[in-house]
C-alpha cells in the first residue's frame, strides 16, 4: 500500500497516515447547521474532505465517514452566547424548527450531489441522539467534570489539563467571555467553560426544542452532539476528524475535552482542518460578501461542478479567495479539460508514469493542485499513450465528471422557466409561451418540445 502523508493540525506536521484498523478508516466530519441555504464556502470544507475520502479510497482503505447535523443547540455564536440558529430561523419563517431542519437539510444534500461531494455512511441529527448525548453528560458529570449554574450545566476547562493540546492557545488570550451579549451567566467558573446543557429557563424559556434529563429540562449544547455521535458510530477512539479551521480554538478544542474527559482516553489521531474561502481576502461573511450558494451561482448561469473545479486549483490549507472572475475561468478550464478528455481515443491502456506522479501528489497531503497539473500534462502530451483510462482513474479522485460529456446540469431557474412555459402553452397563451423561449435562450439555453414534455439543452 502506499504511504499517504496528511497534515495533522495536533502536531502541526505532515504525518504518514496510519490507520487504526487494518485497511479501514474512520472519519467524522463536523455537518451543517440547517438554518439557511449552505454557502460555497461552507462547501469548499466539504469538497476538501470529499478528496481526503476519495484519496484514502483511491488508496484502497474503506472508508466510515460519518457527517453530523445540527438541528439544535448551534447558537449565533460559536461560544455559548446568543439565540439557537434553528430556533431562530423558524420564528422569522414562521415553521417549526423540525421543518426548517428538513428543508435546509435537503437543500445541503442537493449541493452535495452537484458537487459530486460523495454521500457519508451516515447523517446522524442531534435531535434524534439527545439520550447518547445525556448519557455522555452523565459520565462527564460523575468523573467530576461539569457543574451547574442557574442556566446551564457547564463543562469545567480546568478540570481537564491538555485543554489547549489542539489551539495552542494561552488561556489568557481567550478571556472574552466578557463581551455585552444575550447570554452571559455570571456564575461562570472560567470564561473558556462551555455548555453541555442548557435550561429552558430565562432567554431560553420559549426555546421550543427541549428534553427532559436528570439535570432539569432544556436542551444540549453544540459541541457534545459531535462527540456523542462520533463515539456512537465510530468508537470511543477513531482515525480522522475534519471540519473548517475556525473550528480548532472552541469546537474542535472542546470536542477533545468532553470526549477524552469521558473515556479518559485518545479521541482522534488525526485532526485536518480546511483553510476559508476569502473574498477580497477576507473570510467570505454577511459584512464582507462573497456569501453564494450553489443556487445564485446556477442562476447566473453556472454549472457547480466549476466551483469544485475552482476549490481543487488551490491547496486545502491555503485561503482561497473567491470571485466570480476566477469562476468563469474555472468554468472555461473545465469544459477545456472535458473536452480534451472525451475527445481522446480510448486504446484500454494505463499511462503508469503520469498516474505515479498523481499518486505521488495527492498522497502528499492532497497535493491536488498539482494532481490537476500532472492530468493537464498528460493530456497535452502527445505521444503518451492511455490518455483515456488514465484520466478516468484520476477522476474517480477529482470528482469533475471528466468523461461524462453528456452530463450537464440545469440551473433550477431555467427548468422553472421552462416549466412555466409549458403551462401557457397548455393554456394556448402562444405570446408569453414564446416570451420565455426567448427568455430562456438569452441565458443560454435551447428547449425542444417532445411528447413527454420538454427538453432543455445547454446552446
Ligand atoms: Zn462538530
Amino acid at each position: 500500500m502506499n504511504k499517504i502523508k496528511i497534515y495533522n493540525t495536533l502536531s502541526r506536521k505532515k504525518e504518514v497516515f496510519k490507520p487504526i484498523h487494518k485497511n479501514q478508516v474512520g472519519m467524522y466530519s463536523c455537518g451543517p447547521t440547517v438554518y439557511s441555504y449552505p454557502t460555497i464556502g461552507n462547501h469548499r470544507t466539504y469538497i476538501f474532505s470529499d478528496i481526503l475520502k476519495r484519496v484514502l479510497e483511491y488508496n484502497n482503505y474503506k472508508v466510515k465517514q460519518i457527517i453530523n447535523v445540527t438541528d439544535v443547540g448551534h447558537l449565533t455564536s460559536d461560544a455559548d452566547e446568543g439565540e439557537d440558529k434553528i430556533e431562530k430561523a423558524a420564528m422569522k419563517e414562521g415553521k417549526s424548527a423540525k421543518e426548517i431542519a428538513d428543508f435546509y437539510f435537503k437543500i445541503f444534500r442537493e449541493d452535495f450531489e452537484k458537487l459530486n461531494i460523495l454521500s457519508p455512511e451516515k447523517w446522524p441529527r442531534a435531535t434524534e441522539h439527545i439520550k447518547e448525548q445525556i448519557e455522555l453528560i452523565k459520565i462527564l458529570e460523575k468523573k467530576g467534570y461539569t457543574y451547574k449554574t442557574g442556566k446551564a450545566v457547564y463543562f469545567d476547562i480546568s478540570k481537564f489539563k491538555n485543554y489547549t493540546n489542539l489551539s495552542r492557545q494561552k488561556l489568557e488570550d481567550k478571556n472574552v467571555g466578557v463581551r455585552e451579549n444575550v447570554f452571559v451567566d455570571k456564575e461562570k467558573r472560567n470564561p473558556q467553560d462551555f455548555v453541555l446543557w442548557f435550561f429552558t429557563v430565562g432567554h431560553f424559556k420559549d426555546h421550543a426544542l427541549r428534553w427532559n434529563s436528570p439535570f432539569g429540562i432544556g436542551f444540549p449544547g453544540w459541541h457534545i452532539e459531535c462527540s456523542a455521535m462520533s463515539m456512537k458510530y465510530l468508537g470511543k477512539h477513531f482515525d480522522i476528524h475534519t471540519g473548517g479551521q475556525d473550528h480548532i480554538q472552541i469546537h474542535h478544542t472542546n470536542e477533545i475535552a468532553q470526549s477524552e474527559g469521558a473515556t479518559g482516553k485518545k479521541f482522534v489521531n488525526y485532526w485536518m482542518h480546511g483553510a476559508f474561502l476569502t473574498y477580497h481576502g477576507e473570510k467570505v461573511s454577511k459584512s464582507k460578501g462573497g456569501l453564494y450558494t450553489i443556487f445564485d451561482l446556477e442562476e447566473r448561469g453556472f454549472q457547480p461542478l466549476s466551483f469544485r473545479y475552482l476549490c481543487l486549483t488551490t491547496h486545502y490549507r491555503k485561503p482561497l479567495d473567491f470571485s466570480l472572475e476566477k469562476l468563469k475561468s474555472s468554468e472555461n478550464s473545465l469544459e477545456r479539460l472535458k473536452n480534451k478528455v472525451c475527445s481522446c481515443m480510448d486504446d484500454g491502456k494505463i499511462n503508469r508514469k503520469y498516474l505515479l506522479d498523481f499518486e505521488n501528489a495527492i498522497n502528499n497531503d492532497l497535493n491536488i493542485p498539482k494532481a490537476l497539473q500532472v492530468l493537464w500534462n498528460l493530456l497535452r502530451d502527445e505521444k503518451a499513450e492511455g490518455k483515456f483510462q488514465t484520466a478516468k482513474k484520476m477522476d474517480s479522485v477529482l470528482g469533475l465528471d471528466l468523461t461524462e460529456k453528456e452530463k450537464i446540469s440545469i440551473p433550477e431557474k431555467i427548468t422553472k422557466l421552462a416549466k412555466e412555459r409549458q403551462k401557457m402553452r397548455e393554456e394556448k397563451n402562444w405570446k408569453k409561451s414564446d416570451e420565455l423561449r426567448k427568455k430562456i435562450n438569452n441565458f443560454g439555453y435551447t428547449i425542444e418540445d417532445n411528447e413527454k414534455g420538454f427538453l432543455i439543452k445547454k446552446k
